[in-house]
């Protein structure tokens, strides 16, 4: 089957792998529909996490059961679903207390060899453990692309907005008006924020928040803590969501929140910080919060939204192209020219 390849930073390509078989009865192998080209897969085209030449990467997928063990119950080929971006055993500690992810046996699709090596969904087909955990059925009337990005970052940025614990009417900044930011967006407001504040310095991506019903600040042209003390009679905002994962999108959530606020960090941050602002955080007596989106736990709340039609998170999509293309479909991505990517194999 044809399956994107990454063999070192910068080189990813289109080849020829072996087909999955089946080896284990819980096991599914789902036809790909479309794949999703992720921020997070931008650690790996950086050559930031080890891989061996030539693993297939991708995370973002919904398919088709092709064939699925005699262990698994809750799905027939023919069905249609999304995939998780992790597996989870479903069975240990963790998992017992809904905490998928930190499962001792958890792996992630297409994220190399310290993520449990399992091959990734940016290919015809992908094989998926565990598959009653692992993938959720899509509903009739929701297609592909209101789907797809429920098993990653629709689910990431509903799960860090709910982590912001604001009450409604609050006022709420938005870090970042990327894929995840723009969709943070929108949880925030239907989650009850009074006012959301979206934060970025491309004019392109702000346009595309103040559509959301999110108020654009250009962090390049404006002062947002000047903006956002002046909004809630300077305090600052009551809550931050962080969707950049970088140092200087982290830094600037802290010094904006208000005292006794919450810091929600939905960014990816693969490194420490050594010169991490905790003074201010302790002086502020502000919350942080953050971590790897618990998928398995949240995903559930994501598809009741799209399903009742109060999220559309298909919209973020800017291009839409062959699997063929993944090569300039991640330079694009790379160089911040496509707002998100989704590759059809
Ligand atoms: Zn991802
Ligand atoms: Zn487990």
């Amino acid at each position: 089957m044809k399956a994107i390849q990454l063999f070192g930073a910068g080189d990813v390509r289109i080849g020829e792998v072996p087909d999955p078989k089946l080896e284990h009865a819980g096991e599914a192998i789902v036809r790909v529909t479309a794949a999703g080209i992720c921020g997070s897969d931008l650690h790996l085209y950086h050559g930031r996490l080890p891989v061996d030449p030539g693993f297939v990467v991708g995370h973002e997928f919904v398919g088709v059961v092709e064939e699925a063990g005699s262990e698994v119950s809750q799905f027939t080929p023919g069905d249609r679903v999304v995939g998780a971006f992790h597996t989870a055993c479903g069975a240990c500690w963790s998992c017992r207390r809904r905490l998928y992810h930190h499962c001792g046996a958890m792996r992630l699709f297409g994220f190399g060899t310290a993520f449990g090596n399992l091959r990734g969904a940016q290919a015809e087909r992908v094989l998926v453990p565990n598959a009653d955990l692992a993938l959720m059925p899509i509903p009739d009337g929701i297609d592909d692309l209101r789907a797809l990005f429920i098993g990653d970052i629709l689910t990431t940025a509903h799960q860090a907005v709910r982590n912001a614990s604001f009450n409604p009417g609050d006022t709420v900044a938005i870090v970042g008006c990327g894929p995840v930011g723009l969709l943070a967006q929108r949880c925030a407001l239907l989650q009850g924020a009074g006012a959301v504040y979206a934060l970025d310095r491309d004019a392109t991506r702000l346009r595309i928040a103040a559509d959301n019903g999110a108020i654009p600040v250009n962090i390049d042209e404006q002062d947002p803590l000047a903006i956002l003390l002046s909004a809630t009679e300077s305090r600052g905002p009551d809550a931050v969501v962080e969707c950049v994962g970088a140092e200087a999108a982290l830094t600037a959530a802290i010094q904006l929140v208000r005292r006794a606020g919450v810091v929600s960090v939905a960014g990816v941050f693969t490194e420490n910080i050594p010169l991490f602002p905790y003074g201010m955080l302790w002086i502020k007596d502000a919350r942080l919060v953050g971590g790897l989106c618990n998928v398995l736990a949240y995903w559930g709340e994501a598809m009741a939204l799209v399903a009742h039609g109060r999220l559309d998170p298909s919209s973020i999509v800017s291009h839409e192209l062959a699997l063929a293309e993944a090569p300039e479909a991640y330079r694009l991505f790379d160089r911040r020219e496509a707002l998100k990517v989704v590759l059809h194999p």
